[in-house]
């Protein structure tokens, strides 16, 4: 039987043959790679840490007891009833299937009608999604993975791909070997920097500085593509003669880089015929994220370096459906298939669905809907397949309004979250590996997961349960649905509804995807024509704006955060599985060895890091692969964002996750 990993948002194919699993050959994203975590995903689900049976518990002083699926969708029918639609809120996950997901937006945007339906992906790829549409019209990764064997050059910025991608990076170390040149920017050496051809060390925050940078040298040297700018990208006059303003040495001096290693650099950049730059978190999670995407883009769209074999800009997902929630319109921001809250679209789907329950306003995101609980504005949250109060930053503030929520539904296939204290309900969910649906990795590739094991417990797929729910509230028939392939062939038909049909998933054959994936939107740029008014990419002058925390006296360091090879976000699974955790430890705060000379710190003595917002206790690992002033923490660290900033991008509403002012010293020293 054939699958594919639901771990990180590579995709990549598995196929079982007796019980054991390994990577499918003939699979194209993969062709037959599997890092570690996916090797070991069948571990993950027969495990004792699951959650089998739904529970309840009138307050969050009272132990759970168990309860009956009927009596529990009971509850919840009777909790929205008795409230208003802006009252009432959904959190998904990118861990989610594309049906699940397409279930829940229905459910809340459709029927109960609150468009307060976001997804963690807000928390990682929200950046992304604006600055494509705002620069191209439309939500578009215009980079297929197998670019990177017609490119020159990779330019990686805040993007460890050897620990967090780990496929993708062997395909880039594949590709090394045939003469692919790799520029790494980050301000840790990660294990990525190790096979860098160049490293940058870039001072944490200096991202647009430093493409805008290259865009003024670009510029200046005649190495723009004139004649691509004037047939296909809107605004270069005006962005050209506002980046022409820019002090060139004060940016260089800005992002903390040798002259010689940015001459380096513009030398790669000027001998390479095709260029990939790919990002993650390091650029999306930030005050300035949209920005920062597009600083990128426009760096591409000026060199013309784009919709061409081996280039592009190429922003990668961390889940593995991250695309395919924005697809059906996981976010709040978005009501379905790409579409918007205008008039024409609320018709369009309203006539779909058929419901009048649309609301015309964007919902709450993730951490809006936070900000609506401070304030008492929430009595009901939904959490499907995610672990809020461990992934939203500034916790303690997270924690209290959490608190105030009067009820709070918690949709988990496994029982250990850090969410589970603030759960009045909690139900069942099957994983990866016992349910089927579709999911779409990072460069558009969609694929079936199979159902490889019966379901566990008293588990059920999310769709199910989400249907179950509005059957209750009385839409018997909208969500009648029997199974995944039901709500797959209707939410194929509802793409069809995207603006100019882009989002061709209508064409996918069910049958034929379970031996073969399917990719959307190829070549939707073909002849480089965009999906903005005019066809032509936009252009968009951004600068630097100093917004994320600064360093001060007593928070003297920057705080980065990021993934580690073998685990997954908080461990619910993979820090179970005893081979994934010899490669690093899960717990330690990076420190640079000067700095922690300086404070007398050794090397795997445990230290206290604080910011404004919080205090944890970790092991010291010394280093010389950070920058001086600068620390790292892992995500598998589940305290670690009592420490993180709640900052927001403006546009996204993703927050400035790698930039808060910290300060560390020896543990009772404080
Ligand atoms: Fe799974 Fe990602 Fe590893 Fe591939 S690289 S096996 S998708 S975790």
């Amino acid at each position: 039987m054939k699958s594919v990993c639901g771990y990180c948002g590579v995709g990549c194919g598995i196929e079982i043959h007796n019980g054991t699993l390994k990577g499918d050959r003939t699979y194209p994203v993969s062709k037959g790679l599997l890092c570690a975590k996916g090797a070991s995903s069948l571990s993950s689900v027969n495990t004792d840490a699951r959650l089998l049976h739904s529970q309840s518990r009138l307050t969050l002083h009272d132990d759970f007891s168990a309860i009956e699926w009927s009596t529990a969708i009971d509850m919840i029918a009777e909790k929205i009833t008795a409230t208003t639609a802006d009252r009432v809120g959904l959190y998904l996950s990118g861990q989610l299937l594309s049906e699940d997901y397409y279930v829940a937006n229905k459910l809340g945007k459709g029927f109960i009608g609150t468009n307060n339906v976001d997804t963690n992906s807000r928390m990682c790829m929200s950046s992304a999604v604006v600055a494509h549409k705002k620069a191209f019209g439309a939500d578009y990764v215009p980079v297929r993975m197998d670019d990177i064997e017609h490119c020159n050059l990779l330019i990686l910025v805040g993007s460890n791909a050897a620990e967090a991608h780990v496929v993708l990076s062997n395909k880039i170390k594949k590709a090394k070997k045939k003469g692919l040149k790799v520029v790494v920017i980050d301000p840790r050496e990660t294990m990525t920097a190790e096979y860098a051809d160049l490293y940058l060390p870039i001072r944490p925050g200096s991202d647009i500085d430093f493409f805008n940078l290259v865009a003024g040298h670009l510029i200046q040297e005649g190495m723009a593509d004139l004649d691509y700018i004037d047939a296909h990208v809107n605004g270069y006059e005006r962005y050209a003669e506002a980046i022409g303003k820019l002090p060139a040495s004060e940016l260089l001096t800005r992002c903390g880089i040798a002259p010689e290693k940015f001459e380096a650099f513009m030398t790669l950049f000027g001998s390479s015929e095709n260029i990939i730059t790919a990002w993650t978190m390091g650029i999306n999670q930030s005050v300035q994220g949209v920005e920062k995407n597009l600083s990128i883009i426009n760096m591409h769209l000026i060199s013309g370096k784009i919709n061409k074999a081996g280039n592009g800009p190429f922003s990668l997902t961390g889940q593995p459906n991250a695309m395919g929630g924005r697809e059906v319109g996981g976010l709040s921001t978005m009501l379905a298939v790409h579409l918007d809250f205008d008039e024409a679209s609320i018709a369009k789907v309203s006539d779909f669905w058929g419901t009048e329950n649309i609301d015309n306003r964007a919902g709450l995101s993730a951490f809006e809907m936070v900000e609506a609980a401070e304030r008492g504005e929430l009595d009901l949250l939904i959490i499907s397949h995610t672990d809020p109060i461990y992934h939203l930053p500034n916790r303690n503030r997270v924690e209290a309004a959490f608190k105030k929520i009067p009820f709070i539904i918690e949709i988990n296939a496994y029982d250990d979250s850090e969410t589970k204290p603030f759960s009045h309900l909690r139900l069942p969910a099957a994983p990866w590996g016992e349910k089927e649906g579709i999911q779409t990795n990072m460069d558009r590739t969609i694929t079936r997961q199979e159902k490889l094991v019966e379901t566990s417990g008293e588990a059920k797929p999310d769709w199910e349960i989400f249907s179950m729910i509005g059957r209750k509230l009385g839409f018997q028939e909208a969500f009648a649905y029997k199974n995944a392939a039901e709500i797959f062939e209707e939410f194929k038909a509802m793409t069809k509804l995207s603006k100019e049909a882009h989002l061709d998933i209508y064409r996918v054959d069910q049958q034929r995807l379970k031996t073969e994936p399917y990719v959307w939107g190829e070549n939707l740029f073909g002849e480089n024509r965009f999906l903005t008014a005019n066809g032509k990419a936009n252009l968009h002058m951004v600068e630097s704006k100093n917004e994320s925390e600064q360093r001060s006296p007593h928070f003297p360091f920057i705080l980065l955060t990021g993934r580690i090879r073998d685990q997954w976000h908080s461990g619910t699974k993979t820090g179970l599985i005893e081979k994934l955790k010899k490669h690093k430890p899960d717990s330690f705060v990076e420190i640079n060895s000067s700095d922690a000379a300086s404070l007398h710190i050794q090397d795997g003595e445990h230290v206290e890091v604080s910011t404004l917002r919080g205090r944890v206790t970790l092991p010291a690992k010394v280093t010389d692969n950070i920058r001086e002033k600068t620390i790292f923490i892992p995500v598998t660290e589940r305290q670690v964002n009592y420490l993180t900033n709640d900052l927001l991008d403006p546009l996204s509403k993703e927050p400035d996750f790698n930039h808060a002012a910290a300060t560390i010293s020896k543990s009772g020293d404080q």
